[in-house]
């Protein structure tokens, strides 16, 4: 999906350093940010906020639905440019028609990932399908490391097996855990799961030391390490970390878990960019606004964001971008 704020702000995103309280369990409340249009959907943010913009690697987190499309009118993004980042489409409900750069055409469906990695650019489309009555999933950003993030752009679709053990079903999509593993292609050591709960289920689950953790409640009256965690937001877990205990109320339960190493490389996001600087991400933005303007004139694709064949309509321009020039900040520690 395309970062939807009409208005998007600038930021300066970075692996955070403040966990002196460890029993303490962080709760992020989501943040709702309208989809431009008349029948609007919206979808629930919970990084980047102001008090954490990073958990490993994921640098993105919306969480949409279960959303009626007759009301909303769904899902139907033009194509639009990424730079430095992976893109994990996720689905509980519904089905969404992926096209791309590459000439990737996929269809995003419950319990499949797909795994769009942008590199150095790409651009792609997202359609809910006719057939869909519901749409609800989440939208999930990886920033690529600096030694890959000029990689060649790729496409994958995985469907990752599951397992049940006890009061808890599991997948796996990135990453492994508790036996499972995803053969989907990341560049930082990561965890992306969902975790399904039985009702007044609990569980205790063993989590990797080294790896920060954000918990997504998606449904249930779900606590996380013994801390309630509402709809749609999300449970931090600092670095050291060993168990991951939830609890479940009297109906099922339905988290998201990422994981991973702490990045400790300063980005710069801006829209659907990500970058090391201000004046890098002027640049893609300038790149994308003139590749836009020459398909329109009939030019060739040789270009850094590619063309996506099969869209029915002009691709996304870029917002403007906001007259505040962001300074480099410190060095972010190791
Ligand atoms: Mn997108």
């Amino acid at each position: 999906m395309t970062n939807v704020d009409a208005d998007p702000a600038e930021l300066v995103c970075r692996s955070g350093t403040d966990h002196r309280d460890r029993r303490a369990v962080e709760v992020l409340e989501p943040r709702d940010v309208p989809l431009g249009g008349i029948r609007a959907m919206t979808v629930r943010r919970t990084l980047p906020l102001k008090q954490r913009s990073l958990i490993g690697a994921w640098c993105f987190a919306d969480h949409y639905g279960p959303d009626r499309v007759a009301a909303s009118g769904g899902m139907d993004v033009a194509p639009h440019p990424h730079t430095g980042l992976q893109t994990v489409s996720w689905l509980f409900a519904g089905e969404i028609e992926h096209r791309d750069s590459l000439g990737s055409q996929a269809m995003v469906r419950p319990g499949e990932l797909n795994l769009m990695t942008a590199g150095r650019g790409i651009s792609h489309s997202e359609v809910s399908t006719p057939d869909t009555d519901v749409l609800h999933g989440v939208q999930l950003w990886l920033a690529l490391p600096e030694a890959a993030r000029s990689t060649a752009p790729a496409f994958e679709h995985v469907v990752p097996e599951d397992a049940r053990d006890g009061a808890v079903r599991c997948r796996v999509f990135i990453g492994s855990w508790l036996g499972l593993s995803s053969p989907a292609t990341v560049h930082t050591p990561l965890l992306g799961a969902e975790l399904l709960l039985q009702p007044g289920g609990a569980v205790e689950l063993p989590l990797e030391g080294e790896f920060e953790h954000g918990v997504l409640v998606d449904s249930g009256a779900v606590t996380v390490n013994d801390a309630p965690v509402g709809r749609a937001a999300m449970a931090y877990l600092p670095p050291g970390t060993r168990a991951l205990r939830l609890t479940c109320g009297s109906s099922p339960g339905r988290v998201v878990v990422l994981g991973g190493t702490p990045l400790h490389e300063e980005i710069v996001m801006w829209w659907n960019f990500i970058g090391r600087t201000h004046d890098e991400v002027v640049e893609f933005r300038n790149e994308w606004q003139a590749e836009i303007a020459a398909f329109a004139d009939g030019a060739p694709a040789a270009t850094r964001f590619g063309r996506v064949l099969g869209y029915p309509g002009a691709p996304l321009p870029a917002p403007t971008m906001p007259a505040i020039r962001l300074k480099p900040r410190v060095r972010p520690e190791r």
